[in-house]
């Protein structure tokens, strides 16, 4: 049994750096979601906002689940309902409640939408909010990594930078040295246990220690061996043990150097620290290292 084969620990720590719980199609059964990911041991979870609409929504799960932080903002593709009200809905979102941890999820998306001069007008608001507020972002970005590191780069240059993960990552590793240099966090998703995704396979490789997370992004990109299901925090496991074969280091290793910069960036340090959960202590993980090797 090689160090990757490993399974994982447990006790060891995991974080869901990006979720999406709030879906409809959490709505029948969220209570059980939520005990197999207090089994696999994830200790806290970020909830991502798609649009301001599901604020209230959102903070009503932070108080049924303790370990759930979110963040506030508008989603690229959402960018046509863009209005002048946003910048100062945030502010005040991020004011009032010490659980919002970030700003997003905001960025470009050019693969699935044209509207660059709308979404860039978003995207800009929203990084001055985050400024403000000093907060971290959650940056959505396909297709889109040269005008966004742009973007980045003139805030950088006008004094007004930002800093946050780029979430999901599908791009190259020449682009994920932009934004390391930019001084973002990597967050890795199912698509790194996907055998094809060869460029992403290689940032995972590339990536420093202390500079990436993982994360579901579900209820979507179920992780192999769940690929084409409804996706679940739980499955972040999964998305670590995949990190630990391409890296050749123990899973363990992976969750705990994952939760550490997810809780350096988010502010997490309470709930990553926590001992671990009845839950959790009970749970035998079902899990197997072998099924996610196969498929790389
Ligand atoms: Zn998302």
């Amino acid at each position: 049994m090689s160090k990757a084969d490993a399974p994982p620990l447990i006790g060891a720590p995991l974080v869901d750096s990006h979720c999406h719980v709030v879906f409809a199609e959490f709505q029948d059964d969220l209570d059980a979601v939520a005990r197999r990911w207090r089994g696999q041991g994830v200790r806290a979870l970020v909830h991502a906002c798609v649009t301001p609409e599901e604020i209230p929504a959102i903070r009503q799960l932070a108080d049924r689940f303790p370990e759930l932080r979110y963040a506030v903002g508008l989603h690229p593709l959402e960018a046509g309902c863009w209005h002048g009200a946003m910048p100062d809905l945030f502010l005040e979102a991020c004011r009032r409640d010490e659980r919002v941890v970030a700003v997003g999820e905001l960025g470009l998306d050019l693969y699935k939408a044209t509207n660059l001069k709308q979404q860039v007008n978003a995207l800009e608001a929203q990084l001055d909010v985050a400024w403000e507020v000093d907060l971290p972002v959650i940056i959505h970005c396909r297709q889109a990594a040269m005008p966004l590191r742009d973007i980045l780069v003139a805030r950088r240059q006008a004094g007004r930078p930002v800093r946050g993960v780029m979430h999901c990552w599908a791009g190259t590793p020449q682009e994920m040295d932009w934004f390391l240099e930019l001084g973002f966090i990597i967050s890795f998703s199912g698509i790194v246990t996907f055998k094809n995704a060869k460029a992403v396979h290689a940032c995972a490789q590339q990536v420093p220690e202390d500079r990436y997370m993982v994360e579901t992004d579900c209820p979507f990109l179920a992780p192999t061996p769940h690929r084409g299901q409804r996706n679940e925090p739980a499955f972040v496991a999964h998305v670590a043990e995949a990190m630990a074969a391409l890296r050749h280091c123990s899973t363990g290793r992976v969750r705990q150097v994952s939760s550490q910069t997810a809780a350096r960036l988010f502010g997490l340090e309470s709930l990553v620290q926590e001992s671990p959960s009845i839950e959790e202590q009970l749970f035998v993980p079902p899990v197997s290292a072998t099924n996610t090797a196969d498929a790389l």
